[in-house]
């Protein structure tokens, strides 16, 4: 594929039929909106935010506007963007209640010398990001569900721009009725999420058993190593199943903008994009992939 490109996916689970119309459409439109970043001379790192704060905007995920609560009835939130070139991140871990946790993950990577702040820390970081104008809050209400995905459905993207640099990011309030204060993979720097300068992976599923294979490094690793992104995709996805019996699902590019896509879900939406061409997807294949050679 040519470069740039984005790629955005809705989480691994199960969603009912009747939902995936206005799936399919939010992942296009965040992918559009990652492209966007783009063509205004933004970084990867403004494409990833530009397109997980799209989904993060809907109700139709949990992540953001969309999120689920916790054992307590409180909302929790994770999130965790990452430059694969600088090698840094930013990510935030169980902030309660704001619609946006990946712009404030942005603040962190790009605004203090940490890369990860939890809790009240968070909240009072968000307070700081908005008075000091870095981004704007956002009138959005949330509403109470109901819940469109089985279990989770965590956000995810990956973006390349015309040089070959990486920025992957994911977006979630963990699985619903989690333990208060619970963390999963999806903030935590190679779990979840992973990029450097030779390709970027952002995974979704159970995070206790993607924590377990750094499922997010490794499948990175793989590549760095010699396989295809394809390949790579399904030895770490195969490394989940055998080793913690987990299903998931997992977007993984490098640096040329090969991608492989791949879940043992039922559905996985994602949406692709780049100058050379667009595809939707949300399907019981398992399997696909764009390799440049
Ligand atoms: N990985 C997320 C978590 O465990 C859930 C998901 O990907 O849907 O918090």
């Amino acid at each position: 594929m040519k470069l740039p490109i984005v790629v955005v996916h809705g989480g691994a689970t199960v969603f009912e039929k009747k939902h995936h119309d206005a799936i399919l459409k939010a992942v296009k439109e965040a992918a559009e909106k990652g492209m966007c970043a783009f063509e205004k001379g933004g970084s990867a790192l403004d494409a990833v935010e530009a397109a997980i704060w799209v989904l993060e905007e809907t109700n139709l995920f949990t992540a953001g506007l969309g999120a689920s609560k916790n054992l307590d009835g409180a909302i929790e939130l994770d999130a965790l963007i990452m430059d694969g070139n600088r090698l840094e991140s930013g990510a935030v871990m169980a902030v309660r209640d704001i619609v946006h946790p990946i712009s404030l993950a942005r603040y962190v990577l790009e605004r203090t010398s940490n890369s990860q702040i939890v809790g009240s820390g968070a909240n009072k970081l968000y307070e700081q990001m908005l008075a000091e104008g870095y981004r704007e809050g956002t009138s959005s209400k949330r509403t109470e569900g109901p819940f469109i995905a089985q279990n989770c459905d965590t956000v995810g993207a990956i973006a390349i721009d015309e040089t070959g640099r990486i920025a992957s990011a994911a977006s979630t309030s963990g699985w619903p009725g989690k333990l208060p204060g619970r963390v999963g993979d999806s903030p935590i720097v190679g779990a979840g999420v992973y990029a450097n300068d030779i390709a970027g992976a952002s995974c979704t599923g159970k995070g206790e058993q993607i924590l377990r294979i750094t499922m997010g490094r490794m499948a990175v690793f793989h590549v760095e190593q010699g396989l295809s992104v394809q390949q790579a995709a399904e030895t770490v996805m195969s490394e989940l199943r055998q080793k913690t019996s987990g299903e998931a699902g997992l977007i993984l590019a490098d640096k040329l903008g090969n991608l492989a896509i791949q879940f043992d879900t039922p559905h996985m939406p994602v949406a692709v994009l780049s100058s050379d061409m667009e595809y939707v997807y949300c399907s019981m294949t398992p399997v696909w992939s764009i390799d440049q050679d």
